[in-house]
């Protein structure tokens, strides 16, 4: 039988894994679902227990992925989930088994870090972009078509795309970053790469800017059709299915017993990362409870403590030092309460429909019981808090972490429960946050080897003012129009 996916708001006709990756949101605004979710056996489990990364992501991917030939998409597995893609963590890390767990002892015994920033761009996205890439690639070949991938970036989402689909066929990437606001490193990152199929635009202005041109472009719908226009944002579905197989990597290698409940705390943002982890549990993966650690933007945290949830304005919209989680609404999170309410899109269009008019919503007492019944718990934690994690990790277990690993373990301690293993997702390597590493330990982040030479190397972006048909006639000549 063939997996087909449904819009959390209900008004989409039912379609399979190949259509809606290259698609953003349903044609009702909705966010796209699996039907339903595919089971795992603890006889399953135990036979991924050997399994190298590679193999275990052809095996969870291929029960959503159903439309896609076996043969390729282990092909595509393969070709994405290599030790030598994966190996920009610390020196002492096993590269071999991808995403390696690192166990603290002492006071933080059976605390364990779920490494899954060892990637291209030291961060947890490059698990499933990179993915994304090779798929992007197949499909477009498969339909024959081109797609140009339109985004603009504060840092981290923008360079993860980048060496996604750097060299891809049929794949062109136009990323916008507003001129002089990243760090050396995030600028190190994207502007050295000199692939052709790689543009990278240094927008004067700020982020919004930025963000407002590719809004602009993204509403003029003959443009956007015309020029095949697309994005790669969290939403996506092949990046949430993507994830899932971590999840189900981290637990096998810490449980002992086929039946051995794991916890897993993560640094979220826009909920992309847990709800995967969501996904997973709902699949039959033992997985006790779900944390969500979030920084002082903490709708989040507010919600799983109180069933209402809230979005932030601007100008409660904190910048802070761990800056990938500084979100004003979570844009994941219609999927997980697409589930607690039953899977009753009418009753999410209704909870969104307040969220666009009152700015958000409170859940019925019967709606947050389930809430709490599904496994989910929170913390928060702010600028001090992650100093202060970062420095005693580092000097109770010499391993350095980045701020939003700090925040997910200052949340991992607080809810670690005797006798059950709790995995902590990291999310970056400290490299790429020099300055707040610095603030805590007084020491500079060790840089991968292999980016060592990346920092000196010439840099390619053109420098536009905030101009929307300025970044669309690049496109066209890009395009060769
Ligand atoms: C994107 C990101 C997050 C947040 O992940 P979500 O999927 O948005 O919840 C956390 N930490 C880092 C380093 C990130 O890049």
């Amino acid at each position: 039988m063939q997996m087909t996916y449904v819009s959390t708001r209900g008004e989409q006709a039912a379609a399979g894994y190949s259509s809606i990756v290259l698609r953003g949101l349903a044609k009702d605004g909705g966010l796209f679902m699996p039907a339903t979710y595919p089971q795992v056996t603890p006889e399953m489990l135990s036979a991924w227990k050997g399994l190298s990364y590679a193999e275990l992501a052809y095996e969870v991917l291929r029960l959503f992925a159903d439309d896609i030939e076996q043969a390729d998409l282990k092909a595509l597995c393969e070709r994405t989930y290599r030790s030598d893609v994966y190996c920009f963590g610390r020196e002492d890390s096993d590269f071999t088994r991808i995403t390696p767990v690192r166990w603290l002892s002492g006071k933080d015994a059976e605390i364990g870090l779920l490494e899954l920033s060892n990637g291209p761009t030291l961060a947890f996205k490059d698990m499933a972009m990179q993915f994304l890439g090779s798929l992007f690639e197949y499909l477009l070949a498969r339909e024959n078509r081109e797609l140009n991938i339109l985004g603009a970036t504060s840092g981290d989402t923008g360079s993860a795309a980048e060496y996604a689909m750097r060299s891809r066929k049929g794949v062109r990437v136009f990323m916008l970053s507003p001129d002089g606001r990243m760090s050396a490193f995030q600028r190190a990152q994207m502007y050295t790469l000199d692939d052709p199929n790689i543009v990278n635009l240094a927008v004067v202005g700020a982020f919004d800017d930025a963000q407002d041109i590719v809004k602009a472009v993204s509403n003029d719908h003959a443009f956007k059709e015309r020029y095949s226009i697309g994005t790669v944002n969290s939403i996506n579905w092949a990046r949430v299915a993507a994830q899932v197989v971590y999840y189900f990597k981290g637990w096998l290698t810490a449980a002992e017993r086929v039946d051995e409940v794991v916890d897993m705390t993560v640094p979220s943002g826009n909920f992309g990362n847990i709800l995967a982890g969501w996904i997973a549990k709902q699949m039959g993966l033992p997985i006790g409870r779900l944390v969500v650690a979030t920084n002082e933007n903490d709708v989040l945290d507010e919600f799983f403590k109180t069933g209402t949830y809230r979005v932030r304005d601007t100008a409660h919209t904190y910048v802070t030092s761990s800056p990938s989680m500084d979100i004003s609404k979570a844009s994941n999170f219609e999927r997980y309460i697409f589930d607690i309410v039953g899977r009753d899109a009418e009753r999410v269009r209704a909870l969104w429909g307040d969220v666009a008019q009152k700015g958000g919503f409170t859940l019925t007492d019967e709606e947050f019981e389930r809430v709490k019944a599904s496994g989910f718990v929170s913390g928060r934690s702010t600028h001090e808090d992650r100093l202060v994690t970062i420095r005693d990790v580092w000097e109770s277990h010499g391993v350095m972490i980045d701020p939003h690993t700090a925040d997910g373990i200052k949340v991992a301690r607080e809810n670690k429960r005797p006798g059950i293993k709790m995995l902590t997702l990291e999310t970056a390597l400290p490299a790429k946050f020099a300055e707040t590493i610095k603030a805590a330990t007084g020491q500079e982040p060790t840089v991968p080897a292999a980016y060592q030479a990346m920092l000196d190397r010439p840099q390619r972006v053109r420098v536009v003012p905030a101009d929307v048909e300025l970044v669309k006639s690049i496109i066209r000549e890009a395009v060769g129009d």
